[in-house]
């Protein structure tokens, strides 16, 4: 069985321990290789790699940085195939979305803060005359980076890139349930000479390698569920150190009756069931204004039908496995519950038992549920799954007031032609997010990052580079010269 290794000072090395973690493949159900259980003495050494290397990096030139990160995102294009490949594997995805969004986004994400860095700047405030402010933005030190088993190199590379583009240098984890392509990146830093301890790779459960790492980092940026990040804000609480959290989402899709009918199905149906319904910014709530309440499900009904749960592998298939045993378990649970309360299964509700080489295979049939009130637990606890509900709503007060009651506040989809309620609406829900008349269209540059128990903090563009480095300001008093 192959072992997955650390990367630690340049280095594949097996943890201090010897002991791994079995890594399944949510297609067939089977353990495929084995995962580092690492601890605190492999935390450690890669810590102690990180801080040498910072003394270097950290004092590098932009230039020097842009150009490392440039060759690093071309050795991940030219191994983009194999990559995508294990990701699906791995991960129980399509392979057509880890080819055109997973793999592409993480090249995307180092090309993209390598040039960032080149065109930060920093203001200067002048007293008139008096004196002059200006602010410096030097690296923290080194960056611990936790990321989660849903978009595994994707998010893993979102945070890494602006990380050491900053000049820091970074100890990152992968989800222990998706380790194998950052094992992959890995040897891909190493294939390229990737100046040693600037990436160090720990692989390993959340309490413990994940722990040893918040405890040991100079700032820390984690993605992930809710429960998970008030963990490690409260780790990070005694240190006072810098914290971004990029946590759960009950997100509602808003769909009014002036909206264009054929895109907003489409387009919602798209944001319940891609990637299985397991990206943290899918739609899982659905309020449809009710006088297009009936005509709107019927549609969404007959193009969830038509949606292919199989084989992640093949080209025609848009929902392959979700991504743990266990996870499968925690969604039919949760459906459970919500006709226990009253909700009525229109299509889906159970585990499919597919045929062939994937018989042993997570796959979870696309779900839509009625007849279920907005302050449900269906309605207000992430399922993470390709679950949703449909609700009918009256007004725009009414809502408003239905996409507010949640303690999350991560992303929302409203699907008008009324471009004053489009604002309006906007305005007045409490979501970090929102898109009008399309879901998932991404510009790194945007402020990214929910509000309440959806995070702490903004990621993408300036915000990260801003949040991984420290603000100082330096004033110089400037003597007055009455002769000239
Ligand atoms: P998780 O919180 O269980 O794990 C995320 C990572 O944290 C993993 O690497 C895990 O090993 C580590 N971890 C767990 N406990 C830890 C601890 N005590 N200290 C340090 N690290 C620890 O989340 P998950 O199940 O992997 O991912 C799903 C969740 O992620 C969902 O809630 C989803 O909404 C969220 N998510 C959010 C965003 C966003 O941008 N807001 C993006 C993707 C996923």
């Amino acid at each position: 069985m192959e072992k997955i290794a650390n990367y630690i000072n340049g280095k594949l090395v097996n943890p201090n321990s010897g002991q791994y973690i079995d890594n399944f493949s949510p297609v067939n159900g089977r353990v495929y290789s084995l995962t580092p259980n690492s601890g605190k003495r492999d935390v450690v050494a890669a810590f102690k790699a990180a801080k040498k290397a910072f003394s270097l990096w950290g004092q590098s030139t932009k230039q020097y940085r842009h150009d490392w990160m440039i060759k690093l995102a071309d050795a991940i294009d030219d191994c983009e195939k194999e990559l995508a490949k294990a990701e699906s594997f791995d991960n129980g995805k399509p392979l057509w979305l880890a080819k055109t969004v997973d793999i592409p986004r993480c090249s995307a994400n180092l090309r993209f803060f390598a040039t960032a860095i080149l065109h930060f700047d920093s203001k200067t405030h002048d007293m008139d005359g008096s004196a002059l402010n200006y602010t410096l933005r030097p690296p923290i030190g080194v960056a611990g980076c936790i990321s989660p088993w849903n978009l595994p190199l994707y998010l893993l590379t979102w945070k890494i890139a602006p990380a050491i583009a900053a000049g820091n240098t970074v100890v990152a984890k992968p989800s222990e349930i998706t380790p194998y392509t950052a094992f992959l990146f890995s040897k891909i830093c190493q294939k390229i000479n990737f100046p040693k301890g600037v990436i160090n790779i720990v692989h390993g459960h959340g309490d413990t390698a994940g722990h040893e790492i918040v405890k040991e980092a100079d700032v820390v940026s984690f993605t992930g569920g809710t429960e998970t990040g008030k963990i490690i804000a409260s780790t990070v609480a005694k240190s006072f150190k810098k914290c971004s959290l990029e946590l759960g989402g009950k997100n509602p899709t808003v769909v009014f009756a002036d909206c264009d009918f054929d895109m907003s199905v489409k387009t919602a149906v798209k944001a319940s069931f891609l990637n299985q319904g397991q990206i943290c910014l899918c739609g899982s709530r659905i309020f449809v204004e009710k006088s297009i309440y009936k005509p709107f499900v019927k549609e969404f009904l007959k193009k969830t039908k038509k949606l292919t749960v199989g084989d992640p592998s093949k080209k025609n298939t848009d929902l392959g496995a979700v991504v743990s045993k266990q996870h499968l378990q925690q969604i039919l649970s949760k459906i459970k519950d919500a006709k226990d309360n009253g909700g009525k299964i229109i299509i889906g509700g159970k585990a499919l038992s597919l045929g062939g080489r994937i018989s042993s295979g997570y796959y979870m049939a696309p779900t839509i549920i009625e007849n279920t009130q907005y302050t449900d637990p269906i309605n207000q606890e992430e399922v993470f799954g390709p679950v949703v509900t449909i609700m009918p709503f009256n007004s725009e007060l009414e809502v408003v007031k239905m996409c507010n009651h949640t303690n999350y506040g991560l992303a929302a989809s409203i699907f008008t032609n009324n471009l004053s309620r489009a604002h309006r609406v906007a305005a007045k829900i409490h979501f970090g997010l929102v898109w009008i008349n399309t879901w998932l269209l991404r510009d790194l540059r945007i402020p990214f990052g929910g509000m309440r128990q959806s995070g702490l903090g903004r990621e993408g563009g300036y915000h990260s580079l801003n949040f991984f480095t420290e603000t100082k300001n330096v004033c110089l008093k400037i003597e007055n010269n009455n002769n000239i």
